[in-house]
């Protein structure tokens, strides 16, 4: 692990250029990769050697970008996707098969929850979602033999509720499973999971990563802390032989590189969710920024969400950050210098008053983002979550009324004027 603060990491992480070479990362926006004997390639496709050849699996681009998000978790190795939701698949898929369970947090994303309880369904992957504020004897109860895995996110979206990640490690490694944390809100320079006892973080880094909304992109890290090979026959596409490569089994091969590398030379080459080297360029601006986007983040929301806290027509806010949040302990706990730019709240007269407000904005806007350095809105129950029913959304912690509100980085002053504005 390094040495070196998150702050220095974000602006010079894993690029360190010689004499003559660009200052840069640069963009290898190239398919192929040339090499100067058949055997060179036979070596690359038997893994023999490492190197670049085709950039469904693996870019040079890519790789710097990934490794400095896996220096900023505090992981051994980390692969770039093209999209959040191909990594929390990646992440999954990579352990387990048809005919597997995972036992995950309830609240989640919406299309998160889609792709487990209905895509990954059809795939023969079952899930069983647990409310996150579960003793660990009632989410001990969720597990099956065939358990490969727990899920959830850090602060969920648009739930906002907090993970208690060492209550979820504790049973998820007492049954022999790894914990996955989905870690887009906070980003690492809020929480590191790992130092929590998470296994594997995932990333939407179209969120506070690139933090510009120029590219969609998702991020798999490994901490190498998992021992696979401990858990006997439970994870056999790491510790067994992989036909594809001639019988070689990643574990022995890669020691703690298994996973990512398993990731990155099977899951990639046949499914190719390649972030393309472009986005990740541009990822990896955002990057250079995170640091000191997400104190101000996190400030601007503290201000809205205690304005908010006060106005007569507000009925409702949620933000961990507040003091007196349900959530509050375990965000100090988990995130003391702050949670994420992301508050809910509802407006008195309900769901329709609730869209009449939204639609009265001027500065934050009605877009499918979050997290972005711009002010944005969105009511999930109408937008991101619709394909649920009331039961779903209450369960996923989405109240019908629930206005997501995503605190950008402008002056706060301006934000809390424009929400007056509307609220008048
Ligand atoms: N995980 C979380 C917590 C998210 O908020 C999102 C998207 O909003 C995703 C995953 C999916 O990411 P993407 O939109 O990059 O596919």
């Amino acid at each position: 692990m390094s040495q070196r603060k998150r702050d220095t990491i974000c602006v010079q992480g894993s690029w360190e250029p010689k004499k003559g070479e660009p200052r840069i990362v640069p963009i290898y926006q190239s398919t192929t990769f040339k090499y100067e004997t058949s055997e060179q390639m036979a070596n690359l496709f038997d893994l023999k050697d490492a190197g670049y050849f085709y950039t469904r699996l693996q870019n040079p681009t890519n790789d710097v970008v990934a490794a400095k998000i896996a220096e900023l978790e505090g992981g051994v190795a980390a692969m770039l996707t093209s999209s959040g939701q191909a990594a929390n698949f990646y992440a999954i898929f990579n352990i387990a098969s048809a005919g597997d369970h995972i036992v995950s947090a309830a609240t989640l994303y919406g299309g998160t929850y889609n792709l487990f309880a209905v895509t990954m369904k059809k795939l023969g992957l079952d899930f069983t979602f647990v409310d996150p504020d579960a003793s660990e004897e009632e989410i001990q109860q969720a597990f099956r033999p065939n358990t490969k895995a727990v899920f959830g996110e850090t602060i969920a979206n648009p739930a906002l509720t907090i993970l208690d990640i060492e209550k979820f490690a504790r049973v998820a490694h007492r049954n022999g499973v790894p914990l996955i944390v989905d870690n887009t809100f906070p980003t690492p320079i809020n929480c590191r999971p790992f130092e929590w006892g998470a296994d594997i973080v995932t990333h939407s880094t179209t969120k506070y990563m690139d933090g510009h909304a120029t590219n969609v992109g998702g991020a798999i890290v490994d901490s190498g802390n998992f021992d696979w090979d401990a858990q006997g026959d439970k994870f056999p596409g790491l510790t067994a032989p992989d036909t594809s490569y001639h019988g070689l089994i990643y574990t022995e091969a890669f020691g703690k590189g298994a996973y990512i590398t398993k990731a990155t030379v099977q899951l990639m080459r046949d499914l190719g969710s390649i972030q393309a080297p472009m986005n990740a360029f541009l990822l990896n601006l955002g990057l250079e920024t995170l640091h000191l986007r997400m104190p101000r983040h996190c400030q601007n929301a503290l201000e809205v969400a205690e304005y908010l806290q006060k106005h007569p027509k507000v009925a409702w806010v949620h933000y961990p950050g507040l003091v007196g949040n349900k959530y509050y302990e375990l965000a100090q706990k988990y995130m003391p210098s702050g949670t994420c730019g992301v508050i809910t709240f509802g407006i008195k007269g309900g769901r329709d008053e609730s869209i009449r407000f939204m639609d009265n904005l001027k500065l934050a806007a009605i877009v499918t983002h979050v997290a972005d350095a711009r002010t944005s809105v969105l009511h999930p129950a109408s937008h991101t979550h619709r394909q649920m029913s009331d039961q779903e959304l209450i369960e996923a912690g989405v109240q019908p009324d629930l206005i997501r509100f995503s605190v950008g980085i402008e002056d706060a002053g301006d934000i809390i004027a424009d929400i007056e504005q509307a609220l008048g």
